[in-house]
């Protein structure tokens, strides 16, 4: 692996590949993005999925979920559009009603639960989709049984798992993932073809091709639920708004750690900072970092 680079994801870095808006811009510009997420017993987490994605720049934005969890969630987003896909027991079980091409990425996975109807209702449909993908959480879970097919797919595939989750993925067990988490993480982003962001203190990022950059922000406050979520909103909106995809991704997980941090710096503790506040905190970063 000497070839391959390894190596810090900097303030630099962000100033240069952070998306900005030109006077003339206009909404296209910015992205069409979709969500696919939620289940009527996790609806939280689709909710805060579609605020970070809209709160880091993405032009256009609509979720898709059950209808309840849309009921719950498009007054505290107004600013997103919505579509009811089909559903069994308050959990996905169909996308065709949406015209996937008009989207210029997908996020998928949070809060979606682990019937098999649900990944039968959506990964198909997804496999013919042509571009970017996000995967997360529950889609995670779901992507064993569709890894095969995902590999043969050309468009970008970034994968967002915690370690317990691509341990899973590998069939491994997480504390031999943790021995040696740059290796592992390169072997599985070059056999999928993939971007790979594996999540911790020190988030891995790696490239198709085995390049890794390591992220040095964020802090404990971070270890709850719902954060993970917040990211994979913002990977959406970045990687829509960035001419590289690997750039948009660090862009985000960059940002992420940012909000945390300035948030535990000055107005929260690690012990009560929320993923909804690291959403909050997020205009702050932007203007500090960027
Ligand atoms: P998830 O496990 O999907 O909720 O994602 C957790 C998010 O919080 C990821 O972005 C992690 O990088 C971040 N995170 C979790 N624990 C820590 C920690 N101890 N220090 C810094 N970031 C963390
Ligand atoms: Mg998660």
């Amino acid at each position: 692996q000497a070839h391959t680079k390894k190596r810090l994801w900097t303030t630099a870095d962000f100033q240069e590949a952070f998306p900005k808006r030109g006077v003339n811009s206009h909404k296209g510009d910015h992205g069409k993005g979709l969500i696919i997420g939620g289940s009527e017993p996790m609806p939280g987490s689709v909710l805060m999925t579609t605020k970070a994605a809209l709160r880091t720049g993405a032009g256009l934005l609509t979720t898709a979920s059950v209808k309840n969890v849309i009921s719950m969630i498009a007054g505290n987003n107004p600013e997103a559009m919505y579509i009811g896909a089909s559903e069994t027991d308050g959990c996905i079980t169909g996308i065709d009603n949406i015209d996937l091409s008009g989207f210029d990425a997908i996020a998928v996975g949070v809060g979606l639960g682990r019937k098999e109807e649900t990944a039968k209702g959506i990964f198909p449909a997804l496999l013919k989709y042509k571009g970017p993908i996000v995967i997360d959480a529950d889609g995670l879970f779901h992507l064993r049984a569709y890894a095969a097919d995902f590999k043969l797919r050309q468009a970008p595939l970034i994968l967002t798992p915690h370690p317990g989750e691509l341990a899973a993925l590998m069939d491994i067990s997480v504390s031999d993932l943790l021995m040696e988490p740059f290796r592992h993480s390169s072997d599985f982003a070059k056999r999928l073809n993939c971007y790979l962001v594996l999540k911790g203190k020190h988030t891995i990022i790696t490239d198709p091709d085995g390049n890794q950059t390591v992220e040095s922000s964020g802090n404990p406050g971070l270890a709850k639920g719902g954060s993970g979520d917040v990211l994979t909103g913002m990977i959406l909106a970045t990687v829509m708004q960035s001419k590289s995809i690997f750039a948009g991704i660090n862009n985000a997980c960059f940002l992420h750690g940012k909000s945390a941090d300035l948030l535990v710096q000055e107005e929260h503790s690690e012990q009560d900072l929320l993923a909804g506040d690291v959403i909050q905190g997020i205009p702050k970063a932007i203007r500090t970092f960027s």
